[in-house]
């Protein structure tokens, strides 16, 4: 029954190691974006060895987390707001959308609450688009610099949501870029920074970030199918509900 998912996988995986280029070293992983979609559906993909899951809202965590194969691991890849921090951090096991010094400073404070070190990324706002999230490039060495003080979080690298451009001819220097600043950052060996994880590429553009030195790519439609929005089934503990749902 989630036999078509499996195949979709495996050649996703396939169509990534052709285009990897041997300089970047192994072909980008995958992260499955499971966001809509329902648990059971998301735990067959395990068997075509996928252990990462990109979601994007708290909610949706806390009420599918406990339907989920407990070897997964989530990375929360979305907009966060501050006030959300607490339902999640002991939930997921990256944060890739670290794009402010307000939400740094609450994911250290909550981290360090419960005695842990939240790994993160860094998102950039490499298109320089106002609607969308992440550091300007133009800070992005200072933010690292800075957040890279807080003992409650440890930055492991860069993520990026690409501009929505069509031409490969406009869209691949975006990708060229993230891997320069992401090479560059490493050379800098910030104090407390791991400098590992390019996350970059998604179902419409992963060959590209491929090829372009992405080591990772969060892909959702190209293995689920197209998303069904609406609001998920199932209830949320009364004492959540006032702040969850704002
Ligand atoms: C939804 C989402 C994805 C996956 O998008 P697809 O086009 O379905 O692969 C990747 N990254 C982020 C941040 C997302 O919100």
């Amino acid at each position: 029954m989630h036999q078509d998912m499996i195949l979709r996988v495996q050649q996703i995986r396939r169509a990534l190691e052709a285009a990897a280029v041997p300089r970047w070293g192994r072909a980008p992983q995958i992260i499955a974006v499971s966001k809509t979609v329902d648990a059971q559906r998301v735990n067959a993909v395990q068997e075509a060895g996928i252990f990462r899951l990109g979601e994007n809202r708290a909610q949706e965590i806390l009420e599918k987390l406990p339907h989920l194969n407990a070897s997964f691991q989530i990375d929360f890849i979305g907009r966060l707001q501050n006030n959300k921090v607490k339902y999640i951090i002991d939930k997921v096991g990256m944060i890739q959308s670290l794009d402010r010094m307000s939400l740094a400073q609450e994911i250290d404070r909550r981290a360090q609450q419960r005695a842990l070190r939240m790994p993160v990324l860094v998102q950039v706002n490499i298109g320089d688009e106002p609607q969308k999230g992440g550091v300007p490039v133009s800070e992005l060495f200072a933010f690292v610099r800075q957040a890279a003080m807080l003992p409650g979080l440890e930055i492991r690298g860069l993520m990026a949501v690409m501009p929505d451009i069509k031409e490969e001819a406009r869209l691949r220097p975006c990708f060229v870029r993230m891997r320069a600043l992401f090479d560059a950052l490493k050379e800098e060996n910030v104090a407390g920074v791991r400098m590992e994880e390019l996350s970059m590429g998604m179902s419409g553009d992963y060959l590209l970030a491929a090829q372009e030195g992405a080591t990772h790519v969060r892909i959702g439609s190209a293995i689920f199918g197209a998303r069904a929005y609406g609001a998920p089934a199932g209830r949320i503990d009364d004492t959540l509900k006032g702040d969850i749902y704002s």
